[in-house]
């Protein structure tokens, strides 16, 4: 009981000193006169989760979310709502239409943050998310969760220089991988100029190649000045008779599994008839997330070749796209 009493005094004495003390040092303050003051919250503190955005001019275009859903598929309490948006001939813009948070099912534990591959959704620190209604009110929608890249900076500054650092990394390698290889030193190309001069191989356009005699024609007297090669073999398809409507050249495919938007039957169904490779591809989510270390058709390329083992790594497509790939692999 004396040392109780003991404890409880010296307690009374700590008090005594801070209430004096603060008097003439702020630092000695617990308390602040909230809302009027707020204390400044530590880099590593975090409340909900917001979506960055690079341009003050146009959030919308410079948004780094591709929708590719991947923290809607990790979310653990699934509070995350995602709609690609698209434009006008159905194609996805690669960002989202609809991007809902429902904070009152936010669970703070930034999942999002750590599997989104492209830097776009970020921790927020503000706390004052209180609201009259139990609804709506809880939801966060794109304009309340885009936010610039400079806001992002003032509230987790280290964090966010290491990331600018990073996607201006990335951004170089890509640069660096899409420029012309550099001209060859003169000594070099007289050296090669020999072989480039050398004719290339003949172009042969195969008797089934499905033209019409008039296209045919018109290839063979053209390619050469296309692709620097003489076109032969060009023994002609069966001349249409005469009077016949001229065949239509052939679309181009353009991969038209290639839309998240479609189904897994539908794109296996576009994709009927088609290469190992381009059946792989449609199997794919078609985010082009990376999540997986390539765009969508380098993945099933890659694992078309035998490149790569590991048919589980297409993270928006789950376990549908794993069994798919599995079917098509025998693996
Ligand atoms: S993981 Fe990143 S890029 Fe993909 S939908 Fe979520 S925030 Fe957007
Ligand atoms: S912080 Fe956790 S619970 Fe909240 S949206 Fe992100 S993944 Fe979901």
């Amino acid at each position: 009981m004396g040392l109780l009493g003991k404890g409880l005094l010296d307690g009374m004495v700590v008090t005594a000193r801070n209430f004096v003390g603060s008097y003439f040092d702020k630092e000695r303050l617990t308390t602040v006169q909230y809302p009027e003051e707020r204390i400044k919250l530590p880099e590593n503190s975090r409340s909900f989760p917001f979506l960055v955005y690079d341009k003050d001019s146009d959030p919308i275009a410079t948004m780094r979310c591709v929708a590719c859903k991947i923290c809607e598929i990790e979310c653990p309490p699934q509070c995350i709502y995602i709609v690609m948006d698209r434009n006008e001939a159905g194609k996805p813009n690669q960002r989202p239409k609809v991007f809902d948070i429902d904070i009152s099912v936010c669970m703070q534990c930034q999942i999002c943050v750590e599997v989104c591959p492209f830097e776009a959704i970020k921790m927020d620190t503000d706390y004052e998310k209180a609201k009259f209604g139990r609804f709506d009110d809880l939801v966060e929608h794109l304009d309340d969760l885009l936010k610039s890249n400079e806001y992002y900076h003032s509230i987790h500054p280290t964090e966010a220089a290491a990331v600018d650092a990073k996607l201006e990394a990335e951004a170089k390698k890509k640069a660096a991988k899409k420029a012309p290889a550099p001209a060859a030193k003169p000594a070099e190309a007289k050296a090669a100029a020999p072989a480039a001069a050398a004719p290339k191989a003949a172009i042969a356009i195969p008797a089934d190649a499905p033209f019409t005699a008039e296209q045919r024609e018109w290839l063979t007297k053209n390619l050469p000045a296309i692709v620097g090669a003489p076109a032969t073999g060009a023994a002609p398809a069966a001349a249409p008779a005469e009077g016949a409507p001229a065949e239509a050249a052939p679309a181009a495919t353009d991969d038209p599994w290639h839309d998240p938007g479609l189904s897994l039957p539908e794109r296996m169904k576009l994709a009927e008839g088609k290469s190992l490779a381009e059946k792989l591809f449609a199997a794919m989510a078609q985010t082009d997330c990376h999540a997986c270390g390539y765009d969508c058709k380098g993945y099933a390329e890659a694992i078309a070749s035998g490149a790569e083992p590991d048919i589980s790594l297409c993270v928006p497509g789950a376990a549908e796209t794993e069994a798919e790939l599995k079917k098509l692999t025998g693996k």
